[in-house]
């Protein structure tokens, strides 16, 4: 029997829920979106209506008035049984720390329909963390968004031993009529692909930097130049913000602690954020 889904449900409309929900209803599916009460519900109005502006500029088949039409679509509640009730998917945006995950599988086991599949989106949690909460080890995996979902479509797909293949299938399936290009891993692995990349890069970059080996501007000419890539490591650690990897490094061991504190010194006292502020290892006009 092959699984179908059309009504998905997302916990959590904080930056990544709100985006997921959005490019979701913007696909064709019927979606809910459920936070915790109404300041949680209100935001994330806001945020759809932020993202219907945003789509409407860069997405191609936002305009007359389907970017609007996706922001009304979507159902908020506050209400949890409400929100999985007929879910086809969930799929789980609430915050980064374990215990909530684990009281919200917790409750969404004995909400939600046998049929229902979870996934969540985890960044640094492995979906193998939370799966005897669910109640349905068979129906769940992560999918894990990249964030601003319509322009950085990754969608990284990761079941644990006891995921059944064609719910994993389902899902890839869903990432790909969602809009998203399905990264599909064999088996669990901390950071996924694309951080288990990216993290060791960004974190040589800064090393090299810190240490006084090259400037910012060398290191990402050379990798800029001997391998093609559109950006070296500075640029991307300033898409990303420099209190990400500065949160990263003041937990790690002790070179780490010495990267946090070069980024503490030399940029984040001195509001050095990134292009989000305007100026972090490069400046950024306005
Ligand atoms: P966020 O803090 O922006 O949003 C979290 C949302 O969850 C808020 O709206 C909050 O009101 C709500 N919430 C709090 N407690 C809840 C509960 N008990 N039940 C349901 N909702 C609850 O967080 P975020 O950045 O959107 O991250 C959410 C998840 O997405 C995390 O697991 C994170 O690792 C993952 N993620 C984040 C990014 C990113 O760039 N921010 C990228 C990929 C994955």
């Amino acid at each position: 029997m092959t699984i179908d889904i059309r009504k998905v449900t997302v916990l959590g409309t904080g930056v990544l829920g709100s985006q997921i929900a959005f490019q979701t209803a913007f696909s064709g599916f019927d979606v809910t979106a459920y936070d915790i009460n109404d300041d949680a519900l209100k935001a994330a109005s806001e945020r759809f209506e932020k993202l219907a502006a945003i789509y409407k500029g860069e997405v191609n088949g936002a305009g007359g008035g389907k970017a609007e039409k996706t922001a009304s679509a979507i159902t908020l509640t506050s209400d949890l049984a409400q929100a999985v009730r007929d879910a086809d998917l969930v799929i789980e945006a609430v915050p980064e720390v374990l215990s909530i995950k684990q009281d919200t599988y917790t409750k969404l086991g004995e909400h939600a329909p046998e049929r229902t599949i979870f996934a969540t989106n985890s960044s640094s949690l492995l979906p193998s963390a939370m799966v005897e909460f669910t109640g349905r080890p068979d129906r769940f995996l992560a999918l894990h968004f990249a964030n601003q979902v319509w322009k950085f479509n990754t969608a990284e797909v990761m079941g644990t031993p006891a995921t059944d293949p064609k719910v994993y299938k389902a899902v890839v399936d869903f990432a790909t009529d969602i809009g998203m290009v399905p990264i599909e891993l064999h088996k669990e692995k901390a950071g996924y692909v694309l951080n288990s990349l990216l993290i060791p890069l960004l974190n040589a970059a800064m090393d090299l930097g810190a240490n006084g080996y090259a400037d910012p501007e060398t290191v990402d000419k050379t990798w800029r130049i001997a391998t093609g890539a559109p950006a070296g490591p500075f640029q991307i650690l300033d898409i990303v913000g420099l209190t990400t990897p500065y949160n990263m490094l003041v937990n790690g061991d002790e070179n780490g602690k010495h990267l946090a504190k070069w980024l503490q010194d030399n940029y984040i006292s001195k509001g050095k954020l990134g292009i989000a502020s305007g100026e972090g290892f490069y400046k950024y006009g306005k």
